[in-house]
């Protein structure tokens, strides 16, 4: 019988990265070098891609040389934002209008008095941005037990990193309730979920549930990858990989449906060229 390969529903570049890439492009095309505060995004191949069209990163303002400062997908926090504003650069915007939400919603919280926990990985470049936004009295964590050590006020506002998964936020959100009750009097939870990640999580756990094999395409430092991986290998069998030569032949051995699904920051090259040599590969085993 031949073997299957079949792409997940979903997969691959949201809208969020594609716009980040378009505009930093159409910027590039008229001939401004830019600098990116960070990678526009966590994938590797769109890094160098971006490279060859001049397109340099750093990671912090003392290298910043160029005039044109682009701020990633990821966002940024308002401190920095005047950072770079007091030193008369040419910014070029590309925060997701998702990741925005978030900030926000977090802005709205601290305004209204709530201290602020945010449900997410506290060095992510997204997380540290929105921690800006939710004030002087936020906490980032993937870990509800942690908050014992927050100075906690008695209206507590709890929202997530945009990539994280539904469930795990659900679970957070339910420890933290059993953790800050009673001292807590008012709590709200906000929403701040992308449905686009959560769109390629169901159509992974999908794919996972039919398959015997599935294969993750995407940078080993993007969030929204990893929670793929992690949303299939309790499963079946499962591989995060960043490009089509890491794929090890004896995966394939003895298998009939392979799946393949990609972050949100994984270019439509990648996903190909992985889905051409899983193939190659299936009709020589
Ligand atoms: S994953 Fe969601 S929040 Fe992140 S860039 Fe894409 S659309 Fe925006």
């Amino acid at each position: 019988m031949p073997v299957q390969i079949e792409k997940a529903s979903e997969l691959g570049f949201c809208f969020g990265v594609r716009r980040a890439i378009r505009i930093i492009e159409k910027a590039a095309g008229k001939q401004e070098r830019i600098t990116t505060l960070g990678p526009i995004v966590h994938n590797r191949l769109v890094v160098a891609r971006l490279a060859e069209k001049g397109i340099r990163v750093v990671n912090g303002l003392d290298e910043l040389q160029d005039e044109t400062v682009a701020i990633t997908s990821h966002g940024i926090s308002p401190e920095l934002s005047a950072q770079l504003q007091s030193r008369q650069l040419h910014i070029i915007d590309t925060t997701c209008p998702i990741v925005r939400s978030a900030q926000k919603a977090a802005k709205k919280l601290a305004q209204a008095g709530f201290g602020v926990v945010i449900f997410g990985e506290a060095n992510h470049p997204e997380v540290k941005g929105l921690l800006g936004w939710a004030g002087d009295n936020a906490m980032a964590t993937l870990d509800g037990e942690e908050m014992i050590h927050f100075n906690l006020s008695r209206r507590l506002g709890i929202l997530s990193q945009t990539t994280q998964s539904r469930t795990q936020f659900a679970e957070f959100v339910d420890r933290v309730i059993g953790i800050v009750f009673p001292h807590v009097q008012e709590l709200r939870v906000i929403n701040t979920l992308c449905e686009e990640t959560q769109k390629r999580q169901r159509a992974a756990l999908e794919l996972a549930e039919k398959s015997d094999l599935v294969i993750v395409v995407g940078g080993r430092n993007s969030a929204n990858t990893q929670h793929l991986a992690e949303v299939c290998s309790p499963l079946v069998e499962t591989h995060p990989i960043e490009a089509a030569t890491e794929i090890d032949e004896s995966w394939i051995s003895g298998k009939r449906h392979i799946g393949i699904t990609a972050g949100a920051s994984t270019p439509d090259e990648a996903i190909q060229e992985v889905t051409l040599k899983l193939q190659s590969l299936a009709d020589n085993a």
